[in-house]
């Protein structure tokens, strides 16, 4: 396989009146071509931020301020903010949770992705217009011609979802990034948009990064499992090792959390204790709180995380001692 995206060291941090935030804290990952990532955890670990991070989408007061994301080779990074719109929308598209936030709600669907089309391809207007039929085809819109007219708000959630992903795959990137792409639709309409994602990935084969809390969505969807807690990635694996064998105390409380990983629900909530609020973070392990296991080194000192002989990577002081990775 060929890596697509390579995420060295990734810090970015918020910068707010009661103190510096490092919402993703030295994250390294990477993702080949046509593999599907999930990142999981609850909400407030990072993943959204980590995935904004990764387009430069982060808002005030939040900054990117260390690391590298290089992209087919070249550091995104040290892009200019030109060269970094040519990049979203064309190479790397982004879905997220609510299209009626991404959709313009005084354009029709039609012009929206015509107009995403011509804003990367040397088209013409009916070229633009003809692959956007084409697509709204393509994710299942019934009576595309018509619904190229149509307003978004008068399409169901589901329908604007597809849409979304329209506009997405239009320009045929080679990562796309989903942000808790089918959380706010029911049950049957997930499964179908989470089908026809896998579907069209593998048609065009892209990579997709999926951030989720939902275990579900990972056990149906993705290659390999990105746990983040507090900032921190504290397990990663492929996905049939997570579910068989994990090995973080926090990847297991969310399994133990996840009645049946196809009752695709809100999932997460069930460990005990919360979130670490940042003004008021741990020592040692971020996990410790509310470990289980926590010893006492785990209140003094952060374990690093380090390669398992079978390909994982863990962060706790339960697997100290293989090799050391990343401090
Ligand atoms: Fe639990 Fe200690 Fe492992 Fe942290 S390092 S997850 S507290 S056992
Ligand atoms: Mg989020």
């Amino acid at each position: 396989t060929q890596t697509l995206l390579e995420v060295k060291d990734l810090q970015t941090h918020f910068f707010t009146e009661s103190g510096t935030v490092a919402s993703v804290n030295g994250v390294s990952f990477s993702v080949e071509k046509g593999e599907t990532v999930g990142i999981v955890g609850e909400s407030g670990c990072g993943k959204s931020v980590t995935s904004l991070s990764l387009l430069q989408l982060v808002s005030e007061p939040g900054k990117i301020v260390g690391g590298e994301i290089l992209f087919d080779g070249e550091n995104l990074l040290k892009y200019s903010k030109r060269k970094m719109q040519q990049i979203r929308g064309n190479k790397i598209s982004m879905i997220f949770q609510e299209p009626l936030t991404s959709l313009n709600p005084v354009f029709t669907v039609g012009s929206q992705i015509s107009e995403a089309i011509r804003l990367h391809q040397n088209v013409d207007k009916s070229e633009a217009k003809k692959k956007a039929i084409e697509m709204l085809k393509k994710v299942g819109i019934p009576r595309a011609e018509k619904h190229f007219y149509s307003f978004p708000h008068l399409l169901s959630g589901g329908m604007r979802q597809r849409v979304m992903i329209a506009m997405a795959l239009s320009c045929n990137p080679q990562l796309l990034i989903a942000d808790e792409p089918t959380t706010a639709l029911d049950v049957t309409i997930q499964a179908q948009i989470l089908k026809l994602m896998k579907k069209l990935s593998e048609e065009y084969g892209t990579s997709i990064i999926m951030i989720t809390h939902d275990l579900g969505v990972v056990a149906e969807m993705v290659d390999r499992v990105i746990v983040m807690y507090a900032g921190q990635i504290v397990e990663q694996d492929n996905v049939f090792n997570i579910f068989k064998n994990p090995k973080h105390p926090y990847t297991k409380g969310l399994l133990n959390s996840t009645p049946k990983i196809h009752q695709l629900k809100d999932q997460l909530e069930s460990i005990e204790g919360n979130v670490p609020i940042p003004s008021e973070m741990p020592t040692g392990c971020k996990f410790h709180p509310r470990c289980p296991f926590a010893m006492d080194i785990c209140r003094n000192q952060e374990p690093p995380l380090v390669q398992t002989g079978d390909g994982a990577e863990v962060r706790c002081w339960l697997h100290g001692d293989e090799e050391v990775i990343n401090l």
